[in-house]
């Protein structure tokens, strides 16, 4: 399986399509998200830096946030493709993604873009919130996610375009409908 890139506004289901998608193919999963909330639990240093920014609902510096990356990567098992899930969300590591991959000879794959409406998002974040109590689903932090994430996310989108390798997926008020398109799309 080729790499995947999932790639849309917090809410939008990243990583609930990324697990539909490993129990489809397969292949490994990275969200940086997850990883970050990890060494946050364990009360690392990193852990330390990284609640803060959190908490703002702002971006880790891409510097560690690609070495965090890239160690990650060389730690999944070869061969079986990776969803990388909540990155890149700058241009900065979409350009380091594509170095680090292309200096193991491998591909970024493809990017799955989800639409989502943001009024979907916020009722999605704010209901998460009640079931997972994660600390950055208040709805000002939320907003200031969403800020960051037209900011300093969403010109990517385009950045994949002119890669080749961007796939749009509009949410439709259905989440199987979005799973079908999605799986008939990586069927090919
Ligand atoms: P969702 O998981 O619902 O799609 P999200 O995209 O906001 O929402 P995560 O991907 O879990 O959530 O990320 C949570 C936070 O972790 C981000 O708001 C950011 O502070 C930090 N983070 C995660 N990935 C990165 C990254 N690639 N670069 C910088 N910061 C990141
Ligand atoms: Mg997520």
């Amino acid at each position: 399986m080729k790499n995947i890139i999932i790639f849309g506004a917090p809410g939008s289901g990243k990583g609930t399509y990324s697990d539909e998608i490993v129990a489809r193919y397969g292949m490994g999963h990275i969200s940086t998200g997850d990883v970050l909330r990890a060494e946050i639990k364990n009360g690392t240093e990193l852990g330390k830096l990284a609640k803060g920014i959190i908490d703002k609902g702002q971006l880790i510096p891409d510097d560690l946030m690609i070495d965090i990356l890239a160690k990650v990567y060389d730690e999944q098992e070869p061969g079986k493709g990776v969803i990388f899930d909540g990155f890149p969300r700058t241009i900065a590591q979409a350009e380091a993604l594509k170095k680090m991959l292309a200096e193991r000879g491998h591909e970024m794959g493809n990017m799955i873009e989800l639409i989502v409406d943001e009024e979907t998002l916020m009722a999605r974040l704010l209901n998460r919130a009640k079931e997972q109590g994660r600390a950055d689903d208040n709805e000002e932090t939320i907003k200031a996610r969403f800020d960051v994430y037209h900011k300093q996310t969403e010109p990517l989108a385009e950045w994949f375009g002119k890669e080749g390798i961007r796939h749009t997926f509009t949410w439709k008020g259905d989440k199987e409908i979005m799973l079908k398109e999605i799986f008939d799309f990586l069927d090919k």
